[in-house]
């Protein structure tokens, strides 16, 4: 970070500075109080971090906010209304301090491989940071902002939300120069209505857009596309399915696939030009995802080359969309976290899995759905019916799930409340040979399933 005074974040924030220091850190954690830092304390559903500035001031805080504006700390001190807010703002003001380029990802699903195809591709080219983790919310975003630096070429920062107003908030901070919008599914869609809904509270991250910078839409959704010509600033799209998008692609069987540019300005690559591109990830739903990122390539002004070779760079890890073989069987490891839109994405991949073998669905409960619960995981019944051969469905929700399955004729589908039981199960009828899909919510730890199965736990 750099370093900042406490007078420039009451500027930034609209507050009132008592004394003044010189700051190269903010931290909400009143445990772990880096050198020269502002502790920053976030009220929360549970707690009030505002009752541990002392004990911030006593880790070392070199200064404080607060919103108690009759205390009196022994540190410099900067009043605010609200600090949360007040995050945002200083996240704000320090991000057009640092001045480099923003590119910020929303959408329903793929907004982390996106971003992490994002910063694979645009790492080639520039000195490039991203979103750590899944850092996506109004404090992780702006934490992420206050780590560019004036070295900083370029940040792809995700931006996550569940309800009206929090991407508005969040993208006046971050000032985009380029908003993706990945796709709009149904997470969420017990607080926003409708997929409509969804839809415009996503489009809210343009709201904060610079001056000349372009909106990068998936075509291949209809909401989106209808939208394109009446959101009041440049917009390029791409997409599979709908061959009218600025770029889109030709899937080969060998996996690689074209990267067509039907209409978008940029200076490597002509209109009516292609190159072939290769992902280390599986599905079509990450094509789109690549092409998301190849289009803010080109947009930034990097090569074909570079861009096939920052694609390409991205390998999935640990329990995100991780395809291995283990003891002879095809593993799909996906446990990181799950909605239907992404439950249909997977299973697809799945479909394609296995050659001769049986295709295994192993699939825990999708947490968060409120209302849409059930016919959320009747349709991720129904998509598992459609692709493979056996659903083993585990968890609060499982029954649906088997409900959409059977809907769709499927006879080898079984709901489990217990994962050792499920596991017995699947290691009687799994052969060598086999696939099998491990997918669930966080919350449901699939992957202690696959390491029970694979014999690791
Ligand atoms: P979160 O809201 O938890 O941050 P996210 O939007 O960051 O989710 P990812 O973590 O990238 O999404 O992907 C989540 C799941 O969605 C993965 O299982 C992946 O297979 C699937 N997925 C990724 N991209 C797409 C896409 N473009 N369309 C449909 N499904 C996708
Ligand atoms: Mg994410």
């Amino acid at each position: 970070m750099e370093r900042f005074t406490l007078a420039q974040a009451a500027a930034w924030t609209h507050g009132e500075a008592r004394g003044e220091a010189a700051l190269t850190a903010v931290t909400t954690d009143s445990r772990q109080i880096p050198p020269e830092a502002l502790f920053l304390p976030i009220k929360g559903e549970r707690f009030d971090a505002h009752d541990f500035i002392g004990k911030a001031i006593e880790n070392g805080a070199a200064a404080v906010m607060s919103h108690r504006e009759n205390e009196e700390y022994p540190v410099p001190a900067l009043y605010v209304e609200n600090t949360s807010q007040a995050l945002l703002d200083l996240a704000g003001g320090y991000r057009t301090m640092c001045g480099g380029k923003v590119v910020g990802v929303t959408g329903s699903v793929g907004k982390t491989t996106t971003k992490e195809l994002l910063y694979a591709v645009l790492s080639q080219g520039f000195r490039a940071q991203k979103t750590e983790g899944n850092l996506n919310n109004e404090i992780g975003l702006p934490l992420t902002l206050m780590r560019m630096t004036r070295d900083t070429e370029v940040l792809v920062a995700e931006m996550g939300m569940n309800h009206f107003g929090e991407l508005s908030r969040m993208t006046a901070a971050a000032k985009p120069n380029l908003a993706v919008i990945t796709n709009i599914g149904t997470s969420h869609i017990e607080f926003l209505g409708s997929r409509e809904g969804i839809c415009k509270a996503k489009l809210e991250i343009l709201e904060g857009l610079q001056e000349g910078g372009a909106a990068v839409l998936c075509g291949d959704e209809p909401l989106l596309w209808d939208k394109r010509e009446s959101l009041g600033c440049k917009v390029v799209t791409y997409g599979i399915e709908n061959s009218a998008c600025d770029l889109t692609a030709d899937l080969h069987s060998d996996g690689t696939f074209d990267i067509v540019n039907n209409g978008l300005a940029a200076a490597y690559l002509t209109v009516g030009e292609k190159f072939t591109a290769k992902l280390s990830i599986p599905g079509k739903h990450n094509v789109l995802n690549a092409l998301a990122a190849a289009a803010v390539g080109l947009l930034l002004g990097e090569t074909p080359e570079l861009i096939a070779q920052g694609l390409v760079s991205y390998q999935a890890s640990g329990m995100r969309q991780n395809i291995y073989e283990q003891d002879g069987y095809h593993i799909y490891a996906d446990c990181y976290n799950a909605s239907p839109d992404a439950m249909e994405a997977t299973l697809s991949v799945l479909g394609g899995m296995a050659g001769d073998g049986r295709r295994f669905a192993v699939l825990g409960s999708m947490l968060e759905l409120g209302d849409y619960a059930e016919e959320g995981h009747r349709r991720a019944g129904r998509a598992a019916a459609q692709y493979a051969d056996a659903l083993y469905a585990y968890g609060p929700d499982a029954a649906a799930m088997v409900a959409g399955a059977r809907e769709k004729g499927m006879e080898h589908a079984y709901a489990f409340d217990d994962q050792t039981a499920l596991v017995a199960a699947l290691r009687e009828d799994a052969k060598k040979g086999d696939a099998l899909l491990f997918k669930g919510s966080r919350g449901m730890r699939m992957e202690r399933a696959l390491a029970m199965f694979l014999g690791e736990e």
